[in-house]
């Protein structure tokens, strides 16, 4: 009894034997190869090809609201002229601008250039831009300070100073706020600036 056991162990055929040897991981290896590149690989460029889409679009937003701070400079810069050099006062700077930015701007219908474009895409209604509250009714000075800037404040004539810049910033992948300053440039503004 005990001699016919080590029989039953042993295989009588030899290459069935090397097969049961090297087990199934040449085969697992060999799947995962066929079949778990390409996934990753699929994975890697969509994962990519979204945060590209991303970034696009975060970039197009970012460059229509400049385009649109840049009008509103120049219709301040058209207020100032036919008001002794004065910027309107900050409570009704939107009523004030109204005709001079329609002039620029055909969409002016809905007021879109007074609305940041991330907020008009959310909820309308909403501006999302600010005046800057020291510059009201004043002469433009030397300082160059921001005039209209991204702002949390959501109503129509809103205005304070940059305290109310939204943190964390709004466009950019939430890295940059935008302003225009009083000589009509557009750029990346902060709380310090
Ligand atoms: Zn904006």
């Amino acid at each position: 009894m005990e001699g016919e056991a080590p029989s039953d162990l042993s295989s009588p055929n030899g290459a069935t034997t090397r097969f049961r040897d090297k087990g199934p991981w040449p085969i697992v290896l060999w799947l995962l190869a066929m079949c778990g590149l390409p996934i990753l690989l699929a994975w890697a460029v969509l994962t990519l090809g979204v945060r590209w889409m991303g970034n696009a679009r975060e970039e197009q937003t970012a460059s229509r609201c400049m385009d649109r701070l840049r009008k509103l400079g120049q219709a301040f810069n058209a207020y100032a002229a036919d008001n002794d050099g004065l910027y309107p006062p900050a409570p009704i700077w939107v009523d004030a601008l109204v005709k001079y930015a329609a002039k620029k701007d055909p969409e002016e219908q809905s007021e879109s250039v007074f609305r940041c474009p991330v907020i008009s895409a959310m909820r309308t209604g909403e501006y999302g831009y600010a005046m800057n509250d020291t510059l009201s009714r004043i002469k433009k000075g030397a300082a160059n300070l921001p005039l209209i800037f991204d702002s949390d404040l959501m109503k129509r004539n809103a205005h304070s100073g940059l305290e109310s810049l939204p943190n964390p910033p709004r466009h950019r992948n939430a890295r940059e706020n935008f302003a225009v300053f009083e000589d009509g440039t557009v750029g990346a503004v902060t709380r310090g600036k």
